[in-house]
């Protein structure tokens, strides 16, 4: 680990203290955070992040999955800094030439015409479906309302998201859900919940989709919503006809197709969009994280001609879209992604997350002499490896092993993502490693990021 310049000692205790009497942190239990206090971050360029005592790690989470154009970019801060001089905010129920610019822009990159802003992949996600459900009513279909998600699926953290998503340890405590939401199935071949293989599975996990549709009625379903690359529980890589076959079913019923490229967006997977590997092309489609790689908080759903079309009529008929939200097409944060997606461009880390992801993905698989690997799998710099007890039974390793995994990463100044599952039998979800680092990795960053991964699992493993 290299050690970089960090802040005075005081001023560390002293912000580390006001954050344990005061920050509610997510997903952490606070009686036991000051014996294992978070991490204080002060810094970060590249692929690199600094903490308060001036440490360096490899950022192979990129945050949470979202800062894809790397750290300590100075000229995002500085096209926020001039548009937040300008005009930083105005209601985005008038225009702003920012989030004009940057509507075109989104809209040629993803080959959809209209962009609706939001500031976050829930809110995103949830906008979607609104849209979705208010389509259907304009076009004189009040009944298609359901929405189709999947099983172990993240989508959001607002209710209406945790419902279309159907990771249970998420849920649980927040029921009772809204209606409306079912689950099909993951594509997870290594876990197939048919048990089958592929491709003698004649993707029964598609097939069952138009199962589901037919049993309900089509008449009364809405939309199907799913990310190309199932990424939160281990990154599930369907195989390539999966997407195709899921989108022919819902273009054949009347079902709007809802992508969620939150994660999989803005060049992740070695292209623009995930989906675009596929070959299809959604109806609408939510994105976040990557679009401002987090300079400012920003996200967008976008939408077809086709649809657009359904909003439009006389005023007085009420077609019109009926949400609203306060920062929505925050000119600040425009610039800072317009700003974004020029770098990326400018830099090819697009490319660069395709050349040096295969570059990681080989790296990863090379480890499979340990005795805990079960699989890698992942597409650009999106990657996980599953953990198993034995890759026979291919019982999940225990959460509590791979959290010490990630710890030995982490003492060795690499961050990477974890997911351990809600059932230990494996019969669902297993454990894994989650690597989404920033697209501006080098291939001697992803060799340390393995080689990391590699001693961490001899300690903890032996
Ligand atoms: N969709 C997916 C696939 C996600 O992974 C996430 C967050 N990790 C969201 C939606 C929600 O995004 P946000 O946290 O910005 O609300």
């Amino acid at each position: 680990m290299t050690t970089s310049r960090g802040i005075p000692a005081e001023e560390a205790q002293k912000a580390l203290s006001e954050d344990l009497d005061h920050v509610w942190h997510p997903l952490l239990q606070h009686k036991t955070l000051r014996e294992n206090p978070p991490l204080l971050m002060v810094a970060g360029h590249g692929a690199t992040v600094v903490d308060a005592e001036g440490r360096e790690y490899i950022d192979a989470f990129a945050g949470l999955w979202c800062v894809n154009v790397g750290y300590g970019r100075t000229e995002i801060a500085e096209a926020a800094y001039e548009q937040l001089r300008k005009l930083a905010y105005y209601p985005h129920t008038q225009a702003n030439v920012p989030a004009a610019l940057l509507a075109d822009r989104v809209s040629r990159l993803a080959g959809m015409e209209h962009t609706y802003f939001v500031n976050s992949g829930s809110e995103a996600n949830e906008a979607a479906f609104k849209l979705a459900r208010q389509y259907h009513k304009n076009r004189g279909q009040p009944e298609r309302y359901k929405i189709i998600g999947r099983y172990y699926a993240y989508h959001g953290t607002t209710l209406a998201t945790l419902a279309a998503g159907g990771l249970p340890e998420r849920r649980v405590k927040y029921e009772p859900m809204p209606d409306g939401f079912l689950h099909a199935p993951p594509a997870y071949c290594y876990r197939c919940p048919f048990g089958q293989k592929y491709p003698s599975c004649g993707l029964a996990c598609a097939r069952y989709i138009e199962y589901m549709i037919e049993a309900e009625g089509p008449e009364t379903v809405a939309a199907i919503v799913m990310e190309p690359i199932q990424s939160g529980v281990g990154v599930l890589v369907p195989p390539d006809e999966y997407l195709p076959t899921v989108a022919e079913i819902a273009r054949r019923h009347g079902v709007l197709l809802i992508i969620d490229e939150v994660i999989n967006g803005f060049g992740r997977t070695g292209r623009w969009f995930a989906h675009q590997h596929y070959g299809i092309r959604p109806d609408l489609m939510a994105v976040a994280k990557g679009i401002s790689s987090g300079y400012l908080p920003l996200a967008a759903t976008l939408a077809t001609d086709e649809v657009f079309q359904g909003f439009l009529g006389d005023p007085a008929e009420g077609r019109h879209a009926m949400q609203v939200n306060t920062w929505g097409g925050h000119a600040g944060a425009c610039a800072a992604a317009l700003k974004n997606i020029e770098l990326m461009e400018r830099e090819d880390l697009v490319g660069n997350a395709e050349r040096v992801g295969a570059h990681l993905i080989a790296g990863l698989r090379s480890l499979s002499h340990h005795r805990w690997f079960g699989e890698v799998r992942g597409k650009g710099l999106l990657a996980a490896l599953e953990l198993v007890e034995d890759p026979d039974t291919r019982r999940p390793l225990a959460g509590a092993l791979l959290n010490r995994i990630a710890a030995a990463c982490q003492a060795r100044g690499v961050i990477v993502g974890k997911y351990a599952g809600w059932s230990a039998s494996g019969v669902g979800t297993g454990t894994a490693l989650l690597f989404s680092p920033p697209l501006v990795l080098t291939r001697e960053e992803a060799d340390r990021i393995v080689a990391v991964v590699d001693e961490a699992l001899r300690e903890v493993g032996g």
